[in-house]
């Protein structure tokens, strides 16, 4: 056995390879100070330049302007659930949602409690299996913001373009599942955030970026670490931020750079994407359970004939060193997350052994 397996885990999710190894020296002694890198100050030096240079890398790599901040916070996507309405929706205002599955679910309960919700389009009515088409979108008549979540991490669906919001309304995106996996337009966007667990980094760090004109939207009755203003003129420093994560989204953002940027990662994606759904097409035995229009590049989610055979899918799967691949609780099945990281060795494996696990399972799924 090699000792690193193929590691298909929706999050927290494989790394690149030389990030970690990096990761294992800086752990020891970051850059030459003697020191390793959870040792240091966040208010010395050498962290100052180490999230510098991580907020450095995360703009250039999709060309963030000027008029947005970029900030390094905690409590995941979750608080931001919070976050995003605390700050954006009054008790008299109404939010619109973009539901798509559970973690849009997640956020529209904590919108709730802060102020009205109108779900612009949902795709409930079938298990959230595909994206909403731009004619199924209704607007409220004048929403503090829309909301949307770019990938749906559970169902394996993800949004092709974002849709279309009416003029002046902010766009706020939980990209939490495919942030940086493909070009992104912030100029579209209020807010852009993402957990770092699944494409940017460790758990422990969520990724937002914010146009200045929402920073000062929140009343300043709310608790000061919930308040956007707090993080942004402190430049994610009022308390002590994760500096491990940062550090390693940092140098993440700098392995996607050395990978020709953002287009090469989309370009990366689509190849391992499609190399997975073109057999799943072809096949007898699997089926993808996302609509072929709606299909996420990220989380591939599939069945087999039966759960019997799904369990020794995963089972076999899992002694052969593909590890990760039980869908979630929720919705069964098998799912394969190939985020930025995962290579295409590693899809190219998978295939192989679902090939070979339709051909000597066929006859038993048949009598069944
Ligand atoms: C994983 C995930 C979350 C939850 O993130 P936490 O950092 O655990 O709060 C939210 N949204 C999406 C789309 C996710 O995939």
């Amino acid at each position: 056995m090699p000792d690193r397996i193929h590691n298909f885990s929706a999050g927290p999710a494989t790394l690149p390879e030389p990030v970690l190894r990096k990761a294992q020296e800086a752990i020891w002694n970051v850059a030459g100070s003697g020191i390793g890198i959870m040792e240091h100050s966040h208010r010395g030096k050498v962290f100052d330049r180490i999230i510098a240079e991580a907020e450095q890398a995360c703009r250039s790599l999709a060309g963030i302007p000027d008029d947005y901040r970029v900030l390094f916070l905690q409590g995941g996507a979750s608080l931001q659930f919070a976050m995003v309405p605390m700050n954006l929706l009054g008790a008299d205002r109404t939010a619109d949602y973009l539901l798509t599955g559970v973690w849009s679910q997640k956020a529209v309960k904590e919108a709730k409690a802060i102020g009205k919700i109108h779900i612009a389009a949902t795709s409930e009515a079938t298990n959230f299996d595909r994206i909403p088409k731009p004619q199924e979108i209704r607007y409220s008549s004048s929403p503090a913001y829309v909301h949307i979540t770019t990938n749906n991490t559970i169902y394996g669906t993800q949004w092709r373009t974002e849709p279309s919001v009416p003029s002046g309304v902010p766009l706020i995106a939980d990209t939490s599942s495919d942030m940086y996996s493909r070009p992104l337009d912030i100029r579209k966007y209020g807010i852009v955030y993402a957990g770092a667990q699944k494409n940017l980094g460790p758990s422990g760090v969520v990724l937002v970026i914010i146009r200045n004109g929402l920073v000062e939207a929140g009343a300043k009755t709310l608790p000061t670490m919930l308040q956007y203003r707090t993080h942004a003129a402190e430049n994610s420093l009022y308390n002590t931020p994760p500096t491990f994560g940062i550090y390693v989204m940092g140098e993440v953002f700098k392995w996607i750079q050395s990978q020709g940027g953002l287009n090469a990662m989309a370009e990366h994606n689509e190849t391992k994407a499609r190399l997975l759904y073109d057999y799943l097409d072809s096949s007898e035995f699997f089926r993808g359970t996302a609509q072929p229009d709606s299909r996420s590049l990220m989380n591939v989610c599939f069945r087999a004939p039966s759960e019997e055979l799904e369990a020794k899918f995963i089972s076999e799967a899992t002694k052969l060193g593909l590890d990760g691949l039980k869908g979630h609780r929720s919705v069964g099945g098998m799912r394969a997350s190939i985020y930025n990281a995962c290579s295409l060795q590693s899809v190219q494996a998978l295939v192989s052994f679902m090939k070979e696990f339709e051909r000597s399972n066929r006859a038993a799924a048949a009598r069944s």
